[in-house]
């Protein structure tokens, strides 16, 4: 029987039996595992705070024939402040949402797990939106998976717009407003020079630069219409837990 000592994160649990349950960690060494925490569902269990959904441990396990089984962990991040907001805890149910659809197994990501940490984190402990954090981490998420919108520049004519571009998600990225350019898709969407930067910024800012923007109102309205609609198109399924937001 052979060991793995990985840190991760918690991004689903599954109950089984009367006190287990299976979860699935997001790990800096392997990606996507599932881990078998026998007694995890127990109070008084020690593996039971570091096996809930959003914690980020450094965890011991044994490789069993199908599934890892957790022999230790220790807690570095609860994201306490996350599990008592409701409005913040279903932002991040939506980052699991995500994350769970494209971290694969034995496939280490470490720019999205660092992404999805940075994330929880602003989430957690700022005043930043989290519509906004919320923008960033689909776009984000999607560009470092291989979904990167073409948006330096006009996808067509190359063009650097001065102003803004539309959105095509049909070309999957920008055209400017050139006759030739626009022709490309009739369907492309007119932003504002506001969100054309922020999105911009989105995809190609150095980690550490990330978060350091704010946008208004209605340029916050115009990525989320972008952001989750591209979301949706380029994973090929609807993400519907922010809806419960809106009818409450
Ligand atoms: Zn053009």
């Amino acid at each position: 029987m052979s060991f793995l000592k990985t840190r991760g994160i918690v991004i689903k649990e599954v109950s089984t039996g009367e006190a287990d349950k299976i979860i699935t960690i997001f790990s800096s060494n392997r990606g996507r595992i599932s881990v078998m925490v026998k007694g995890g569902k127990r109070p008084k269990s020690k593996l039971a705070a570091g096996s809930q959904v959003l914690c980020y441990g450094e965890y011991v396990l044994y490789s069993g024939k199908n599934l890892y089984s957790m022999n230790s962990c220790e807690v570095l991040e609860s994201f306490y402040e996350i599990r008592n907001d409701m409005e913040k805890l279903t932002y991040a149910a939506h980052f699991m949402d995500i994350v769970l659809e494209i971290v694969q197994e034995n496939q280490p990501a470490p720019r999205l797990l660092q992404l999805l940490l940075n994330s929880l984190h602003m989430l957690a402990r700022t005043e930043k939106k989290p519509e906004l954090i919320s923008r960033i981490f689909e776009m984000r998420s999607l560009a470092i998976s291989g979904y990167a919108p073409s948006i330096r520049q006009c996808m067509n004519c190359g063009l650097v717009a001065e102003k803004s571009y539309s959105f095509s998600f049909e070309k999957c990225g920008f055209l400017c407003d050139r006759e030739e350019c626009s022709a490309q898709d009739r369907l492309s969407v007119l932003l504002s020079s506001g969100a054309s930067r922020a999105i911009q910024h989105i995809i190609l800012a150095r980690m550490d630069e990330l978060f350091s923007f704010g946008v208004s109102e209605e340029v916050l309205d115009e990525l989320e219409h972008i952001s989750r609609k591209y979301l949706s198109q380029q994973l090929e399924r609807s993400f519907t837990k922010l809806d419960f937001l809106k009818s409450i």
